[in-house]
């Protein structure tokens, strides 16, 4: 444990503002979002993270209500009609979503709540709560994700092709976020992220 997480645990952190904040995390497939949330979440306990519907199977080791609510197409369907979702996108043939509610009820009680989400996702609550905070994590190299895509073993070749085609364009669009990190080395990405979130928990205009 370092001095900052020992700050976050033992002296919450003075918020100057009782509606919370809304940070978004987001990326290209394969640039270590999981991990960094993962390590940002030890950092800063009382970080709400939302968790994700999807259609996609689960990876073994997930654990259904923690990393996603898996469901069928049937059910993700009605939750959209329901107007249900803050966002949702069909990500490589899936379909991912973002629960409304409990986003609205804890940012309302000013406890902040962090999203990990594609891009298009990203732009979609960005455009609807512009005092979000956008953070796009992106790779040291091209070549790198493509080597952490395949390390991952979580999809076939073709699929992988897919994801490096989609990053592409994803990193292209890097100016649209507020905050831009580099996932070259965990802790110090980790690093970052915990500065971004202090940050915005002192500020006092939104
Ligand atoms: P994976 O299938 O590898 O867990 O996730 C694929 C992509 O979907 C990742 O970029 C992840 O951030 C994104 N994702 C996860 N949940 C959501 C969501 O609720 N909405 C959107 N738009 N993307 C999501």
């Amino acid at each position: 444990m370092n001095s900052l997480e020992t700050s976050f645990r033992t002296k919450p952190y003075f918020r100057s503002n009782k509606r919370g904040n809304l940070i978004i995390l987001s990326g290209p497939s394969g640039v270590g979002k999981t991990t960094l949330r993962e390590g940002l979440q030890k950092r800063i306990p009382d970080l709400r993270f939302s968790v994700s519907w999807t259609t996609r199977p689960q990876r073994p080791g997930e654990i259904m209500g923690q990393d996603y609510r898996f469901v069928s197409k049937k059910q993700f369907e009605e939750k959209m009609k329901a107007d249900g979702f803050l966002e949702w996108a069909r990500v490589h043939n899936e379909y991912y979503g973002t629960p409304k509610a409990p986003i609205l009820r804890w940012m309302g009680k000013g406890e902040d709540v962090l999203l990990d989400i594609d891009i298009q996702g990203a732009k979609q609550v960005k455009k609807q709560l512009p005092e979000s905070i956008g953070i796009i994590i992106l790779p040291p190299s091209k070549k790198e994700l493509q080597k952490r895509l395949i390390h991952r073993q979580t999809e076939p070749p073709s699929k992988i092709r897919i994801r490096l085609k989609n990053a592409e364009t994803e990193i292209g669009s890097k100016g649209r976020f507020d905050y831009a990190v580099t996932n070259q080395e965990i802790r110090s990405a980790v690093d970052d992220l915990e500065t971004i979130i202090k940050a915005a928990r002192l500020r006092v205009k939104k």
